[in-house]
């Protein structure tokens, strides 16, 4: 805990041990008595009891100043540890950093929709598992399944809590016992221990791999295919790329090699984006409609990646693999709570109004955001936090390269604009940047940014609203002094 006023000891007379007031006697202080009133009685004593231990071990250290037990010092200490308490260890921050989906920063961020549809229904009883027409128990699934089936083409579909689970589950359900044929250049860890090998095993399935890191052939899974497979599975390598000398086989072939052997053939695509982003001006991502169309029975995807939404695992795809997938009781333990349930539904619900998409999708309205619009943003800017961090650094406004973030299209870069500061002097430069990084996270709305070459960059792409970057100027310019 930080250092609050009062606990500081000054450079006059020192207090003792037994200056210090009862717990009691505090308590019923006046500026107390109305934080009691306030909080409650329980909160208050458990602060104050804390507050006088600390003041306590630093009268016995010698370090408490006199003017630390003044009754307007002790107030102002204790209602900075109450304030301290009760302030969230969740918060929001500004992701200055050019990565639009930072796993780190919460990824996608929600449409106003979303938030508004979550609101609504979570302060009330809602109809999660109740059907309205008979009455009886409903399926809370059937919440989200039709509108996936109209934007994807699936005959069938379910949600789990996240993507992750999505892969257990679908290998559990479809393989369990039995084998996995999966390219050896798609043995992929998405990071954070999630790794296909591993999957496997807690699924209760048998990796078989063919072909090599760089090139696998139709015949590597014909002649794998034996008594005890399950399943074949063909898994995005969304976070790093196999360049040059590189072939793989596409799902229409896997499914005709997996189908021709009564064989279903299921495909991870991680970020699996709703919409053909090359529509958008982005690079394409591959949507999960294109997967079942070349005859996926099983296409699972992340809802906070290139979605928009809330932390989710989709799994479309035909109505026997779905079923299969939706019996098996691994689902009760993965399956989705109503919040995120509320969030995803609305964030669906915008896909059935394409044109308005990269309005009203954050994650897309961010993606597409003009240089231009960026750029104007940073020449706005540039002029106040000049004069905030000046003498010690200076700011530029320069062309910067972002990207879209977690694994997908790792190698594809944003041009994107913002500002540059650089240490004034050479000398030092390195602890000054950490100094000014560190100043920007201790904010009161943390502004994170990235460094890069001696310079500490701020990537305009995710400031859509300037007011709470501005607020914060006053705080770092007083940080900085
Ligand atoms: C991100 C990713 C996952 C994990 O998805 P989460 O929603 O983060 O659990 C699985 N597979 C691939 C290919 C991914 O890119």
């Amino acid at each position: 805990m930080s250092a609050c006023p009062g606990e500081r000891g000054g450079s006059g007379a020192r207090a003792e041990p037994k200056d210090l007031p009862a717990v009691d006697e505090l308590l019923r202080a006046s500026g107390v008595a109305s934080m009691v009133a306030e909080h409650g009685h329980r909160l208050l004593a458990a602060e104050v009891r804390s507050l006088l231990d600390a003041m306590r071990a630093q009268a016995r250290a010698g370090t408490l100043g006199v003017q630390a037990l003044r009754p307007d010092a002790l107030e102002a200490a204790l209602r900075s540890r109450v304030d301290a308490r009760l302030a969230p260890r969740m918060r929001p921050v500004l992701n200055l950093t050019g990565t639009v989906l930072h796993t780190n920063l919460g990824r996608a961020l929600l449409a106003d929709a979303a938030v508004r549809h979550v609101v609504e229904t979570m302060a009330r009883p809602n109809n999660l598992e109740y059907d309205l027409e008979t009455g009886g128990r409903g399926d809370r699934d059937a919440i989200v399944e039709e509108l996936l089936c109209t934007l994807t083409g699936a005959q069938a579909a379910t949600v789990v809590n996240n993507n992750a689970a999505a892969v257990l589950l679908t290998i559990a359900a479809l393989a369990r016992g039995g084998e996995v044929i999966v390219s050896h250049g798609e043995l992929v860890e998405i990071g954070g221990a999630f790794r296909m090998p591993d999957v496997m095993v807690a699924a209760g399935a048998e990796l078989v791999e063919v072909g090599t890191t760089n090139r696998t052939h139709p015949h590597d899974y014909e002649r794998a295919i034996g008594e005890r497979t399950a399943l074949l599975m063909k898994v995005h390598t969304s976070n790093y790329m196999v360049q040059g000398f590189t072939s793989s086989v596409d799902e229409a072939t896997l499914a005709r090699i997996a189908h021709a052997k009564g064989l279903p053939l299921a495909s991870d695509l991680g970020a699996g984006s709703l919409v053909d982003l090359a529509e958008y001006g982005l690079p394409r991502e591959p949507t999960p409609q294109d997967k079942l169309a070349a005859g996926c029975d099983v296409v699972t995807f992340s809802g906070d990646k290139l979605m928009g939404g809330p932390q989710a695992g989709l799994v479309v795809g035909t109505r026997d693999a779905v079923a299969r997938i939706r019996r098996f009781p691994m689902k009760r333990a993965l399956r989705m709570s109503k919040l995120p349930l509320a969030a995803l539904e609305a964030t669906l619900m915008l896909y059935l109004r394409p044109e308005r998409l990269a309005l009203d999708l954050p994650t897309l309205r961010l993606l597409t955001r003009p240089v231009r619009a960026m750029r104007e943003l940073a020449i706005a800017l540039q002029p106040a936090l000049a004069a905030v961090v000046a003498p010690r650094f200076t700011v530029e406004v320069v062309e910067m390269l972002g990207q879209i973030g977690s694994g997908s299209l790792p190698v594809e870069r944003l041009p994107s604009a913002g500002l540059a500061i650089a240490p004034a002097q050479r000398k030092g430069a390195g602890r000054a940047l950490d100094e000014l990084a560190g100043a920007l996270r201790a904010l009161p709305l943390p502004v994170i940014g990235r460094i890069a070459d001696d310079r500490l960059l701020l990537d305009l792409r995710c400031l859509e609203d300037t007011a709470p970057f501005a607020a914060q100027l006053g705080h770092l310019q007083r940080a900085l002094a």
